[in-house]
């Protein structure tokens, strides 16, 4: 799940982690009020102006502002809070700015590339650290890849002292007396908070000589949120795309992707191998979407829907396998599914497993106009050969 900056930074704070400071506003009404109590309380007449979506590259796109004065503060908070913010990470329709965040604003004498994630190759948390931050670190990754530097914590090979003095070093931030214990303590943050990622890009080191995390993009492991109460009410629906959040509710694993062949699978493993087997034939694939092994009637029904609100659907392929589902029981839900919905798109189904013949016989006996396939690939080449 992924958490906004301010919140981001909230968190880092309670493990005194020092932040760029400021507050959030979300009601125009009160912009003039938090600009003036940014510059009381932080001493600091410039503010910087921060759109709050779940995306990075808003500085590029318009929605990070330094304001050297309280007019032009005001002006861009006004601007910013409710624009349709556009970045390399948003895609091409933008997200909505419900929420800016305004803080004091900084001298940088230098930007950093700071981050914290599992390796799995290594089996351990890995520090990744640039001299080079502030810009694109995947620019960097590319142009010169000797600037970014990992170091891996692995508690009986090398442990967290270790890896805080690569990053340290690597940073040449070692005659700062506080550089272990703050990265010291974003790691205990990042650990006891169940981070998938902790980005800080930039990490800075401010004129005045402090080492500041100037922006904070965390990402939490959604299945390790029940023991996470204050990061789980951190959940910002409004970030979601509707048709997943409406999935959720159905108890469906939707991902909505770019192509126009639906997918209608059970188990996740057999849903990635249909994508594949789509891709494989020429297809792109419009979404992935995991029924469940307790498929019934209505969760197909749902199925059906959630798939058909993606205009780009142009056929639907069905690829059950009748473990504890029973096929025949979803022969039944894709008969009302398409009898309910006015299906307008070619439905393509492979049903195998438990009780496939008989799901076979009820699909034939309809008056629906279903294709019917006997294997995997079979079914794929037609459901393709639909949209093609
Ligand atoms: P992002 O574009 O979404 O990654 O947003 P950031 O929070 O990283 O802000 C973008 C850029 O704005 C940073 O990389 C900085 O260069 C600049 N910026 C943000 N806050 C300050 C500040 O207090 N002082 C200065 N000089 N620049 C800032
Ligand atoms: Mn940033």
């Amino acid at each position: 799940m992924k958490i906004h900056e301010f919140q981001a930074k909230e968190i880092l704070a309670s493990y005194n982690v020092p932040i760029q400071r400021g507050y959030v506003v979300s009601d125009v009404n009160n912009i003039e009020k938090i600009i003036s109590k940014v510059q009381s309380d932080f001493q600091s007449n410039a503010v910087v102006v921060k759109a709050q979506i779940h995306a990075g590259g808003r500085g590029k796109g318009g929605g990070v502002k330094f304001c050297s004065t309280t007019e032009k503060a005001s002006e861009a908070a006004n601007e910013i809070l409710g624009m349709n913010l556009i970045t390399h990470q948003t895609g091409e329709a933008g997200k909505r700015v419900n929420q800016i965040l305004i803080t004091e604003a900084l001298d940088i004498k230098k930007e950093f590339y700071f981050a914290l994630m599992y390796d799995r190759s290594k089996n351990a948390d890995v520090f990744i650290v640039s001299t080079e931050g502030g810009v694109d670190i995947e620019e960097v990754a590319e142009k010169s890849p000797e600037k970014i530097i990992k170091a891996w914590i692995k508690d009986d090979t090398y442990p967290l002292a270790d890896a805080v003095n690569i990053v340290i070093n690597a940073l040449d931030l070692s005659s700062y007396k506080n550089a272990s214990e703050i990265f010291s303590n974003i790691y205990k943050c990042y650990s006891q908070s169940d981070c998938n990622l902790l980005e800080i890009n930039p990490l800075v080191l401010t004129e005045d000589e402090k080492i500041i995390a100037l922006d904070a993009k965390v990402d939490i492991d959604s299945n390790a949120l029940f023991r996470q109460e204050k990061i789980a009410s951190y959940h910002d629906e409004s970030e979601e795309d509707p048709l997943e959040l409406k999935a959720s509710e159905y108890g469906l694993n939707y991902i909505k992707l770019d192509g126009n062949v639906g997918c209608m699978v059970n188990g996740a493993g057999l849903a990635m191998a249909t994508m594949d087997i789509v891709k494989h034939h020429g297809g792109e694939p419009a979404n992935f979407l995991d029924v469940g092994g307790a498929a019934n009637v209505d969760t197909i029904k749902n199925g059906f829907k959630i798939i058909l609100s993606d205009p780009n659907v142009k056929s639907i392929l069905i690829n059950i396998f009748g473990g504890i589902v029973r096929c025949d029981r979803v022969a039944n839900g894709v008969i009302q599914a398409v009898k309910e919905l006015n299906l307008n798109v070619g439905v393509v189904v492979r049903l195998q497993g438990t009780n496939a013949k008989l799901a076979k016989e009820i699909l034939d006996k309809s008056d629906i106009d279903l294709v019917s396939a006997e294997t995997i690939d079979d079914a794929a080449k037609k459901a393709v050969g639909m949209v093609l």
